[in-house]
């Protein structure tokens, strides 16, 4: 496939083979020069740690084409950041912020002609990941890393616009109280399939995880973070150890304070609270938000501002962060990086 054999109309969230991805190689205390390469296979040991104990983090960030014609990454540094805390958490040497930047910068010029055109409400999406490689068996950290960067194009997550979804408390848990919930790692993944299939088989968007040590507050939304609008005018988000800090959260709790005027509270989502809430929603890089429809709780479906229309705060606060994205609104200091 060729960037030209694309309908960026209906462009899904799939793998696609792009020309070039960025990889760097860690040995002897330091970081090697990273390169690009055409080759999309990794030879790693059979003993490599990433395959037995979970030895891996990753990050993931778009780059969005503005109406100009140039490219926009979106606060880069807050994934590198993110990427330093997931590593030292899975005893990995973190990737410097710059090599972090640059390895996203080579990536998205190396495959200008995939990123998806102004208007198309797509974007690049950029898969940054560290890996424990090498000859190994005991249970320890790998002698050798791989930092690698690839990037596909993909489509508007709502094609046809905002549409609000369903979810349904999980009974299992993705993260234990001091684990690995706030570190971006595939086991947090791995321990979420089977909930989130079973979510789905019964109808629902994914399943939304309760905080582990009491199951009585949300904290995640499969693999996005929540957050809701009080009747009186409040964002609400859940302060917890275990939740992952979303790049996507943190940049709607600064424009929910700082553009729409609503009080910011980082604090605890009650399961049995949910009623003081107007409108709902999971928020992370991929979809930006999605609107919670309603919440099936036991045998209860609580529903929030409707099953079919999306609140117009929610509306507003992905309008805001949509347009900062793609360059039509002002962004705040430092939130885009031009590649
Ligand atoms: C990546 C991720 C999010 C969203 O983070 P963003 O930086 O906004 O994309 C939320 N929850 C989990 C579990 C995640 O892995």
């Amino acid at each position: 496939m060729s960037a030209a054999d694309i309908d960026w109309k209906t462009l899904g969230f799939d793998y696609i083979k792009t020309d070039f991805r960025y990889i760097a190689t860690y040995r002897n205390g330091s970081w090697g020069p990273g390169e690009l390469t055409r080759d999309n296979q990794l030879h790693i040991s059979e003993g490599s740690t990433a395959i037995h104990y979970g030895q891996q983090c990753f990050e993931g960030l778009k780059a969005y084409r503005c109406q100009d014609g140039s490219i926009n990454l979106f606060r880069p540094d807050r994934n590198a950041a993110r990427m330093h805390k997931s590593c030292a958490r899975l005893l990995m040497p973190p990737v410097p912020t710059e090599m972090f930047i640059d390895a996203c910068q080579q990536v998205v010029k190396a495959n200008e002609a995939w990123i998806p055109p102004y208007g198309t409400g797509g974007a690049f999406y950029l898969r940054p990941f560290v890996i424990g490689v090498g000859d190994n068996i005991g249970v320890r950290t790998a002698p050798e890393f791989h930092f690698v960067v690839f990037g596909i194009p993909v489509g508007a997550y709502f094609k046809g616009g905002m549409t609000p979804h369903n979810f349904v408390i999980s009974s299992y848990d993705r993260a234990a109280p001091q684990g690995t919930g706030a570190a971006k790692v595939g086991g947090n993944y791995a321990a979420s399939l089977m909930p989130g299939a079973q979510a789905k088989a019964e109808g629902f968007a994914d399943c939304i995880y309760l905080d582990p040590l009491t199951h009585r507050k949300i904290e995640e939304v499969g693999s996005a973070n929540f957050f809701a609008i009080t009747g009186d005018g409040k964002f609400v988000t859940p302060r917890s150890e275990s939740v992952l800090p979303g790049v996507t959260r943190m940049s709607l709790m600064d424009l929910a304070r700082e553009r729409l005027n609503l009080e910011v509270v980082e604090g605890d989502v009650h399961i049995d609270q949910l009623d003081q809430f107007v409108e709902a929603g999971a928020c992370g890089t991929a979809a930006v938000i999605t609107p919670i429809g309603g919440i099936q709780y036991g045998e209860k479906l609580h529903v929030f501002h409707s099953l079919t229309e999306v609140g117009p705060v929610t509306r507003k606060l992905y309008e805001e962060l949509t347009g900062i994205q793609t360059g039509d609104k002002p962004a705040p200091e430092g939130w885009i990086v031009k590649v």
